[in-house]
């Protein structure tokens, strides 16, 4: 069967123009889409296993061209999971306050804390990425920061965040009809900006930066898996699948954790009351 996603090989190198954006690992929406189901409330249930082990937590980074579906794959790959145990951080232009500090202020204080599954709708990366096409600082500046993300990314991950992060792969194509649909459509118009045309000028320009950081930045701790994202359902089974097949390994572990602790409440309690009944 053919990869359901490319993991970017640490130390790689990346031509993403071999990557099809319109793959589908073979496999036909139907079973896709009732797989997802499946998939869906398996991640629910490990993140109540991660929740209550309180012993990792989970990073996980989409990131994409516009129109690429970062949005819609946040919502529908963890619309089971529970809001006690998660959230989603979306980054935007950085405010003056964030740009009166270094690059990772802003994301280290909302990285998710053990028990937690933190979402990044876009992320540090954008600061190889917009900052990179539009020059906002100089070459000099932003090229020590693929080193200085993959540090950051290793204290997280050495202080037992488990890192996922996707590329959503879409084609100059399908941006277009997307964008042309927004306009279509008034329900999707809001997302509309001038801007995203703007953007899309320097469609070249970003595919050289995310290459770049891809191969940079995707290590053994910190993956970068690139995810054919053309066709929705697609995406969205290929990113809940990847989730799940990383975090099953832990399962035996948090269940055995959340087993011991559970005995230790246990006899605790049984302690109180025999004190209680002899005291
Ligand atoms: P959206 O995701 O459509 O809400 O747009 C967020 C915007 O914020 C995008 O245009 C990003 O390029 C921009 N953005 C995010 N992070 C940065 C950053 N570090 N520097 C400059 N622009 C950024
Ligand atoms: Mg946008």
């Amino acid at each position: 069967m053919a990869a359901l996603v490319y993991r970017v090989p640490p130390d790689g190198k990346l031509e993403l123009a071999t990557i099809d954006p319109k793959g589908n690992g073979k496999l036909d929406r139907a079973s896709a889409e009732t797989e997802l189901e499946a998939l869906t409330s398996e991640i629910d249930e490990l993140q109540e296993l991660l929740y209550g082990a309180g012993t990792h937590s989970l990073l996980v980074i989409v990131q994409g061209i516009d129109t690429s579906g970062k949005d819609g794959t946040v919502r529908k790959v963890f619309n089971k999971v529970s809001p006690l145990g998660s959230y989603v951080h979306s980054f935007k232009v950085p405010t003056e306050e964030e740009l009166g500090h270094d690059f990772l202020w802003r994301v280290h204080r909302v990285t998710p804390q053990r028990g937690m599954i933190g979402i990044f709708n876009r992320s540090h990366y954008e600061d190889v990425l917009v900052v990179r096409v539009h020059n906002l600082v100089p070459e000099t500046v932003w090229r020590k920061r693929y080193r200085m993300i993959n540090d950051f990314e290793h204290l997280l991950a050495a202080s037992n965040t488990i890192i996922l992060k996707f590329f959503l792969h879409i084609s100059k194509e399908e941006q277009a009809e997307r964008l042309l649909a927004r306009e279509k459509e008034t329900s999707k118009a809001w997302k509309l900006s001038a801007g995203d045309w703007r953007e899309r000028e320097h469609w070249e320009d970003y595919m050289a930066a995310y290459t770049e950081a891809l191969e940079r930045c995707s290590t053994a701790y910190a993956p970068w898996i690139i995810v054919p994202a053309d066709r929705k359902w697609y995406r969205n089974y290929a990113v809940a699948k990847t989730v799940v097949e990383t975090l099953r390994p832990y399962k035996d572990d948090w269940l055995a954790y959340l087993g011991k602790v559970g005995e230790q409440r246990l006899a605790e309690l049984r302690a109180y009351r025999g004190e209680g009944v002899t005291g």
